[in-house]
């Protein structure tokens, strides 16, 4: 199938005072219509900053490099005016805390009208009957009483479903959500994850979800990209993911999945930390970390090897089984 987006050895680097940092080194993958694909790992491993790329959200010190195309552009190419445009009518995102990207100031219609005036050309009517109705359809009840509600009287969840309906108003192809659920309780971080999966299955669109929560990740994903220290580490389906992950990280990502039988047992977390941007690397930037690693890891960092079809792993241990897989990243 056909993708919307392809994301083609994508490098981010940050300038600062001690010179060039890089954020994400080389990663590529797509996103295909009608797809979950969850990007995962510990937060610094660079998952945030891809996203933002994709969204020309990076800040000033950031310079983005390699290839992203969505509808035949180079996303990397465009001008902060195209980029806009781009935001109102393509890819639309949300992000873990509504209550920062609401105002404050405005009604919940006013807020929802606005991009549909604007990008979808509706007169104020229109906008109204179109508002109410994406209300309805992210499940917020007693919708024409919102609409006149601010942001500080609806709950954590319900301003979610307010960010969810203003995301899907342009009728996005490609939607971005960051954490959308880390700030809000279980049951309701379940509702929002079906009404996100529910949403892609009845529009088409595509749904990149960036999440440190391999349990989120379990719910809704079609296929993973774990990353660590700026690279994708690993790329699989979701099922392979968690049946045969190859990557010693993604390994132990899931262990510390806590287990619903188990939940007085403490979650088994990865000793030691991730390496920051800018910290020297040499060889496999997991192997301070890691269980397995063997002589080589220290000096050479692994290629990427593929096991079968759309599945990938940057690791010294798949060189026997797998096959070299070109570049360093996986996708
Ligand atoms: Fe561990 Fe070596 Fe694989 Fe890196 S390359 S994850 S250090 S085994
Ligand atoms: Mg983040």
């Amino acid at each position: 199938m056909e993708s919307i987006l392809q994301v083609d050895n994508l490098e981010v680097c940050f300038r600062t005072a001690h010179g060039e940092v890089p954020a994400v080194r080389g990663a590529s993958f797509s996103v295909r219509p009608g797809e979950v694909l969850s990007i995962v790992g510990e937060s610094g491993s660079g998952k945030s900053v891809t996203s933002l790329s994709l969204m020309g959200l990076l800040p000033e010190s950031a310079r983005a490099m390699g290839s992203v195309r969505f509808d035949d552009r180079d996303l990397l190419r465009l001008n902060g005016e195209e980029m806009r445009e781009l935001r109102g009518n393509g890819i639309s995102m949300i992000f873990q805390e509504p209550m920062t990207s609401l105002n404050p100031v405005f009604t919940v219609g006013f807020q929802l009208m606005e991009p549909l005036r604007i990008h979808r050309d509706q007169s104020k009517k229109e906008a109204y009957r179109e508002a109410v109705r994406l209300l309805e359809q992210v499940e917020i009840p007693e919708a024409k009483k919102r609409m006149e509600q601010f942001p500080h009287e609806l709950s954590g969840g319900m301003r979610q479903r307010v960010m969810i309906a203003i995301a899907l108003a342009c009728r996005p192809k490609l939607l971005i959500a960051d954490e959308p659920t880390t700030a809000l309780d279980v049951t309701i971080q379940a509702q929002i994850l079906d009404l996100i999966v529910d949403l892609k299955d009845r529009t088409g669109m595509g749904v990149i979800l960036i999440t440190h929560d391999m349990g989120v990740v379990a719910e809704t994903a079609d296929r993973v990209l774990v990353m660590y220290a700026g690279r994708v580490v690993e790329a699989a389906g979701v099922e392979t993911l968690f049946h045969e992950p190859k990557h010693p990280y993604t390994q132990g990502l899931l262990q510390s999945v806590p287990n619903v039988d188990d939940s007085l047992y403490p979650l088994n977390s990865i000793p030691g930390y991730m390496p920051k941007p800018g910290e020297i690397q040499r060889g496999c930037p997991f192997h301070p970390r890691c269980r397995e690693a063997v002589e080589k890891c220290r000096d050479h960092h692994p290629p990427s090897f593929a096991f079968g079809t759309e599945h990938v792993a940057s690791c010294w241990l798949g060189e026997e089984e797998g096959e070299a897989h070109g570049g360093s990243s996986a996708g």
